[in-house]
């Protein structure tokens, strides 16, 4: 693999985007770079503009699926942006943007702090759900949330959005139209809970995951958004779909939602599998199921 240092020792160009999101789908980069704190992103920013070339943002990748192409422009990995500051006493936590999920889940658990266990089987950073509004058993990244702080891709300004200017709903925000990229989000969590009983809790959940979904194979979770007052799992099992195969990709058998990367599978099997549980879904049930998963580098459908 050619990797070359150009301008900035930080940008790398032709990377293999593979292993930067969890389904291990995806061409090269034209240029990446992973920033660790704001002022490397600032200036990598400011280098795009230089160049005049489109910027990606991506965090673990754990909701994406991405094209097979070469993707032209800058792809910034904010998962290296990593740390949060926690007061135990308020329960008020501000976490950087390429914090792991799981990996606040527990801190906060560890100070007692009750809000987040819903989201510990969630492989992907606190700038990603923050865009994406990921949940789980009824529980959303909107819920505890207070702002974010974001740095201006066009401007490269860095400010603060209050949630209410955000307009959360589900998996849906603001933040997935802007050319802004999450810094870092604040939420206020509640104190003083038993230490030990979120942690069963957590555990709990997590193992609630690990029996009902694939989640050893290379995937994006759910692949689909749960139609109003259904479950596109069910919808898509109902329909005698699991187990699907096309290329590399299939159909989870464990979980319907989900399409597993079983054998270096492209992102075009993928989509041809999307499009079939679409198609099928629309005959029986006259819908149009919308995918949850984001996709880069290919004209946006719903
Ligand atoms: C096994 C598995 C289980 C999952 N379970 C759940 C679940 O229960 N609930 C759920 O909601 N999701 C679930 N997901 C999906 C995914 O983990 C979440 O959507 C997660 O919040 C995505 O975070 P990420 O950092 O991986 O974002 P990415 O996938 O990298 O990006 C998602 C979108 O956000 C944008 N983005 C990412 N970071 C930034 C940033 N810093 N600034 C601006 N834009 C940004 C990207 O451009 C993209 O449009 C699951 C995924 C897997 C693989």
């Amino acid at each position: 693999m050619a990797v070359k240092i150009v301008n900035l020792p930080e940008i790398k160009s032709l990377i293999s985007l593979k292993s930067f999101n969890t389904f291990k789908i995806g061409g090269f980069a034209q240029f990446l770079t992973e920033p660790s704190n704001i002022t490397e992103l600032s200036k990598v920013i400011a280098w795009s503009r230089k160049q005049n070339i489109p910027c990606h943002t991506i965090g673990a990748g754990s909701n994406l699926l991405i094209s097979d192409n070469e993707l032209k422009g800058l792809t910034i990995c904010m998962r290296k942006m990593q740390g949060s500051k926690i007061d135990s006493k308020t329960g008020i936590v501000e976490a950087l943007s390429g914090e792991s999920i799981p990996h606040l889940t527990r801190e906060l658990a560890k100070k007692g702090l009750h809000g987040l266990e819903w989201a510990i089987g969630i492989p992907g950073t606190i700038g990603g759900a923050s865009v994406m509004n990921a949940g789980a058993q009824g529980g959303c990244i909107a819920d505890h949330l207070i702002s974010v702080k974001v740095v201006s891709i066009e401007k490269g300004d860095l400010f603060e959005i209050k949630k209410n200017e955000l307009n959360y709903s589900y998996r849906k925000s603001i933040l997935q139209k802007e050319k802004l990229i999450v810094v870092s989000a604040s939420f206020h969590l509640d104190p003083g809970h038993d230490k030990n009983k979120l942690k069963k809790l957590i555990n709990d959940n997590l193992f609630h995951r690990l029996s009902t979904q694939p989640y050893q194979i290379p995937s994006c979770g759910s692949v689909f958004q749960n139609p109003l007052h259904h479950k596109a799992g069910k919808i898509i099992e109902d329909l005698g779909l699991k187990g699907l195969k096309k290329g590399g990709a299939e159909i989870s058998s464990k979980h319907a939602n989900f399409i597993v990367n079983t054998e270096n599978a492209r992102a075009q099997d993928i989509l041809d599998l999307i499009k079939t549980i679409q198609e099928k879904v629309q005959e029986k049930h006259g819908f149009l199921m919308h995918t949850e998963v984001k996709r880069l580098g290919f004209e946006e459908i719903s």
